[in-house]
């Protein structure tokens, strides 16, 4: 579980004897920071961090995984699976409205990409 504020990319979470499709994630070893907004954040320097985090993101195995984890879960923090908490709050609003748009050219790599069931967007 990941703890509020700071807190460490999905695969920072993996505990001994939990072996799991975080194991397979690309930004294992990779500074939490990277991920995770620090306080005061904004601007260019938000813009930056976030499309260094999403390149990452884009050739992780587990994306579709990581992705579906984080909208099933809310999780209200952070870059998982290529998005922003800004790009799943506007999914979950959109799916609310009873809206299905296709994943924007950043989101393209389909779920099954990874190991991860498809999602419905
Ligand atoms: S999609 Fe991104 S945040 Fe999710 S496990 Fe892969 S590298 Fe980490």
């Amino acid at each position: 579980m990941l703890p509020v504020g700071p807190a460490s990319p999905p695969a920072a979470e993996i505990t001994p004897g939990d072996r799991d499709w975080r194991e397979d994630a690309a930004c294992r070893g990779i500074e939490s920071s990277v991920f995770f907004s620090p306080d005061g954040e904004r601007g260019q320097a938000r813009a930056r961090r976030e499309e260094r985090a999403r390149r990452i993101c884009e050739d992780c195995p587990v994306l579709g995984r990581c992705r579906d984890h984080a909208l099933a879960a809310g999780e209200p923090y952070g870059i998982w699976g290529g998005m922003t908490e800004t790009d799943r709050r506007r999914h979950a609003h959109r799916l609310r409205r009873g809206e299905h748009r296709p994943l924007t050219p950043r989101h393209a790599r389909p779920a099954s990409a990874g190991t991860g069931d498809a999602t419905s967007w």
